[in-house]
């Protein structure tokens, strides 16, 4: 008998360093790869804030026909299902009678909580559920620690990583792939999914495309063809254009391209045109992303509450709607902050100084739940990964991982070292 695998595309939509992929193609004699959109959670509302914005929906709209047109390359395709993950996947499970899915293995909690419940449900066709960790550098399993003894400081954790664990070789990409015939992808529009797409906006810092072509394109850019790399500690601040920081975050989010793919093209290029600290700083910077995620693995719903992680007992404040509502679209009257949320509100993208400082604002200045900011963040955000964003609005709060606890900006004087004439305000305040 056919021995048939199917493979649970998430946040991880690429052929290369996938090996949730490798494994399925290796254990099976054919494989169904298929990606299942929840309309439910697209359009979930929590408060008045969507769970998928769309910027990030066409972003991963684009992402999944990529994933698609490249496996089709492979002799496969991706199968698409719309409905419950819950009901669609123990479907597809068994009318192909599929002994395995496999899956990414997540940190969020809803997350994981959907992998648990999806195990039981296969189970009781005796279809087996495994995940593989696909999206961090370092794997938890190499790491010098225990979950539960994961340094709270960063820097803590970093040395000791950097000392005593190795960062694993990315897995080859497949060559081929065996698979029933799958229908041809019949993506559903904008309209379909009850949302209405948005004009690009040609003032955002790149004309972002879902995808693993436009991930590696990128990332080739952005070392080899531009060497913009040799120079990125001395510009990540920057705040116009594409050039002063990667852009590898939503491609990151997506899985369109591995962290260990980034870390393995950083060292080529190191070996052919020299390393320096602005490389190793861009590795420095996923080792933080990578940080986030082991905290989130370790505190889980912790970093979803108002004290987070810090053991204190206050209460949130009352929320004041009016003043939410001028942060969100831009009218706090204070023009770095309205630069920045103009930014983010018109293309889904600001850059990491922006979003410190809008952030900060929020918290110490206009004094609220730094939660209603995460989530409009969440649903804003091309970018947004639930462990870079809630760990870092609680860092912010001085309610996650922070020795300093809370940071508060100087906003007016962030405005003057960032933008000392003007050049961003004046772009996203016209
Ligand atoms: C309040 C707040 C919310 C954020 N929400 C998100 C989010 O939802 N998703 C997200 O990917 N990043 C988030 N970040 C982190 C950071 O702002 C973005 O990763 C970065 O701006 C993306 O641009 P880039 O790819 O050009 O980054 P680069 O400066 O080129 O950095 C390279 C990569 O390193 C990682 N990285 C850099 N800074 C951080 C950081 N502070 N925390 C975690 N990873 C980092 C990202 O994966 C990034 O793509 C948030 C930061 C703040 C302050």
């Amino acid at each position: 008998m056919t021995k048939k695998g199917i493979v649970w595309f998430k946040t991880d939509l690429r052929l290369h360093d996938n090996e949730t992929l490798i494994k399925a193609i290796e254990e099976n004699d054919a494989i169904i790869p298929i990606y299942c959109i929840n309309p439910q959670e697209l359009n979930e509302s929590n408060g008045k804030v969507e769970r998928i914005g769309d910027f990030r929906l066409k972003f991963l709209l684009e992402s999944i026909a990529e994933l698609d047109t490249n496996l089709r390359k492979l002799g496969s395709g991706l199968l698409l299902l719309v409905g419950n993950p819950l009901e669609e996947i123990p479907k597809i499970a068994f009318k192909y009678s599929a002994r395995k899915v496999y899956a990414k293995r997540e940190v969020a909690i809803f997350e994981k909580q959907l992998n648990v419940q999806m195990e039981q449900e296969l189970w009781k066709q005796k279809c087996l559920f495994e995940e593989y960790s696909t999206s961090t550098l370092y794997l938890a399993t190499d790491l010098p620690f225990s979950l539960k003894d994961i340094p709270e400081v960063f820097t803590n954790f970093r040395k000791r990583v950097e000392k005593e664990t190795e960062i694993r070789a990315v897995f080859d990409d497949p060559e081929h792939i065996i698979s029933p015939t799958i229908p041809a992808l019949n993506l559903p529009t904008f309209e379909e999914l009850g949302r209405q797409e948005k004009q690009t906006e040609g003032r955002g810092v790149l004309l972002f495309k879902g995808g693993e072509n436009e991930a590696l394109e990128r990332l080739n850019y952005y070392l080899f063809e531009s060497h913009l790399i040799k120079k990125y500690k001395e510009t990540r601040n920057g705040l116009v254009g594409g050039n002063y920081s990667s852009k590898f975050s939503p491609w990151l989010a997506n899985g369109c391209v591995s962290a260990r793919m980034i870390y393995a093209e950083i060292k080529k290029y190191e070996a052919e045109f020299g390393a320096n600290e602005s490389t190793y700083w861009l590795i420095f910077e996923l080792i933080w992303r990578d940080y986030f995620r082991f905290i989130f693995k370790k505190h889980q719903h912790k970093l979803f509450a108002f004290n987070g992680i810090s053991g204190q007992k206050n209460t949130p404040p009352k929320p004041n709607f009016s003043l939410i509502q001028n942060w969100k679209t831009g009218k706090t009257g204070n023009d770095f902050i309205d630069a920045n949320m103009n930014e983010l509100r018109l293309t889904g993208f600001m850059s990491n100084r922006g979003r410190q400082n809008v952030a900060s604002y929020f918290i110490h200045e206009m004094q609220q739940d730094w939660r209603i900011g995460a989530r409009y963040f969440e649903e804003q955000l091309i970018d947004y990964d639930a462990s870079s964003n809630w760990g870092n609005w609680a860092y912010l709060a001085g309610v996650g991982n922070d020795p300093r606890s809370g940071r508060q900006f100087n906003i007016e004087k962030q405005a003057k070292d960032y933008d000392p004439v003007n050049e961003y305000r004046n772009l996203w305040l016209s």
